[in-house]
């Protein structure tokens, strides 16, 4: 009985595609967190949905957790195997099972990545706009609620995913949602599972909406003297109800960090990068629309980049945020905080997220889905600080106590993991008790990613 004896019987199932090699157990014991990672005792690669419904059913009955892994790119310790049990890696299930271009939805397991979905879209017109910073799968994605710099025009992973295929803690495999654009069929299982993060169901397949590619698009980077104007830009354009494609916020600490990253070239001051979709007549009047909400904040130097390939350079250069300040700040750990707040809130929140981390004593950037509302920094760790990392997450706690105050939330798209936990009760209040309830009548022995989203036992 136990952990054990579920890892025979999986190995029986899945042959060598089981694991216990130590290299491989300890590859899955964290993602991208600053939490420390927590080993599985065995690692699974599944094929069909068939066999991750029998993983299921016998980690069910000998109480063994599984933890879903996509990426590996999660930011709050979601992937740590705090109890152990066996780590079910979807790498061997990526395929694209049905495209329909007519009805622009697309049908794939869950271990293809966002990147590796828009190279198979390539030639259809269409592509797939949800886009994290890293090459997240599209399992990883659904499970965290994902978004990224377009989420401000197409929306995020709660837009994205139309129907899900889910197996249960006990090994059912049940389908939720359509490929009908809407409907008003009972309750809504398709967002409950979508940022779930694996605790209430194992994803095996995911029906996602599509977009066309624009006639034109064209994008730029803006310079301001000071953060607020840029802030105050974002603030004003979408107000107005500008159609933006991306508004992407970077201070100056992300600019020198891209410029020595990157090779980015640009002045070390706060910059949006920005970008609009439409027809060649929409995008020009966008853009001057935009262009006079920006001047009107001191925004100057535009910077156009309406080629593909140039569009394709600057959005890496924002993807790629994070590891520039790997590389700019050698030798630190850093510490990425996530709130999201009602757009007209932003600039306050924005700026005293900046004071409150000079006041500590800390650098490093600030980049945001500003657009949204959502803001990151990455608190940057000396290496000679054995203080650093506990002052960084007081500091962080107080950035999402601002941020619900300002009726935001603490996570706008990395999601709770362990790292979030302690801010649910305040954000959530009794709800957060109805959560657990959700948690136990889906997954009454706990088998599922146990100790992240909800407390439970
Ligand atoms: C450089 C960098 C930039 C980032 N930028 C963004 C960003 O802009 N926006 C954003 O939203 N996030 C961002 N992230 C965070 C991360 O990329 C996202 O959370 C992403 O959605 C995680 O996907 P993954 O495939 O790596 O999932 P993993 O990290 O492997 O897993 C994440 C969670 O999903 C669960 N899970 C995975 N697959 C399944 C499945 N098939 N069924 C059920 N549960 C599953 C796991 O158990 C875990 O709880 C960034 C991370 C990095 C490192």
């Amino acid at each position: 009985m136990g952990i054990s004896e579920a890892i025979s019987q999986v190995e029986k199932l899945l042959g060598d595609r089981l694991s216990r090699n130590a290299a491989v157990r300890e590859q899955h014991a964290k993602g991208e967190a600053h939490i420390p990672g927590a080993t599985p005792d065995a690692v699974a690669f599944p094929e069909t949905t068939a066999e991750v419904s029998e993983i299921a059913r016998i980690c069910n009955v000998e109480g063994c957790p599984i933890v879903a892994w996509g990426a590996g790119t999660s930011l709050e310790g979601h992937l740590s195997a705090i109890r152990g049990g066996i780590s079910l890696d979807f790498q061997r299930m990526k395929k694209v099972l049905e495209v329909h271009p007519g009805d622009l939805d697309v049908v794939v397991q869950p271990g293809i990545t966002r990147k590796e979905l828009n190279s198979e879209l390539r030639d259809t017109g269409l592509f797939f706009p949800v886009d994290p910073g890293a090459d997240a799968t599209i399992g990883g994605m659904a499970a965290t609620r994902a978004s990224g710099t377009c989420a401000v025009r197409y929306g995020t992973m709660r837009e994205a995913v139309l129907a899900l295929e889910v197996v249960l803690a006990d090994g059912r495999v049940i389908r939720t949602g359509t490929r009908a654009r809407k409907s008003a069929s009972g309750y809504d299982l398709t967002r409950l599972f979508v940022g779930s993060e694996g605790t209430l169901g194992i994803i095996t397949e995911i029906t996602l909406r599509l977009a066309g590619v624009p006639e034109a698009q064209a994008a730029a980077t803006c310079a301001f003297p000071e953060l607020e104007g840029a802030v105050n830009t974002v603030m004003e354009t979408m107000q107005i109800g500008l159609p933006m494609a991306r508004i992407e916020l970077v201070d100056e600490a992300q600019i020198h960090a891209s410029n020595i990253h990157s090779g980015l070239g640009l002045p070390e001051v706060p910059h949006l990068f920005v970008e609009f979709h439409g027809t060649e007549r929409g995008v020009e009047e966008q853009v001057a629309l935009f262009g006079e909400i920006a001047s009107g904040n001191g925004g100057k130097d535009f910077a156009w980049a309406r080629e593909q390939e140039d569009r394709n350079r600057l959005w890496s250069v924002r993807h790629d945020a994070y590891w520039a300040a790997r590389t700019a700040w050698p030798g630190h750990e850093s510490y990425i905080t996530d709130i999201c707040v009602p757009i007209s809130r932003l600039a306050e929140v924005v700026l005293s997220a900046k004071d409150a981390m000079a006041e500590k004593g800390f650098t490093g950037p600030l980049v945001g889905h500003a657009g949204d509302g959502n803001f990151h920094l990455q608190i940057m760790l000396p290496p000679d600080d054995p203080t650093a990392e506990d002052r960084a997450s007081k500091l962080a706690s107080t950035l999402v106590d601002q941020a619900l105050a300002a009726g935001g939330t603490a996570t706008g798209e990395h999601g709770i993991g362990l790292g979030k936990m302690k801010h649910m009760a305040s954000e959530h209040g009794d709800a957060w008790a109805v959560m657990a309830t959700i948690k136990k009548s889906l997954d009454p022995g706990n088998i599922l990613n146990p100790g992240k989203v909800v407390v439970v036992n």
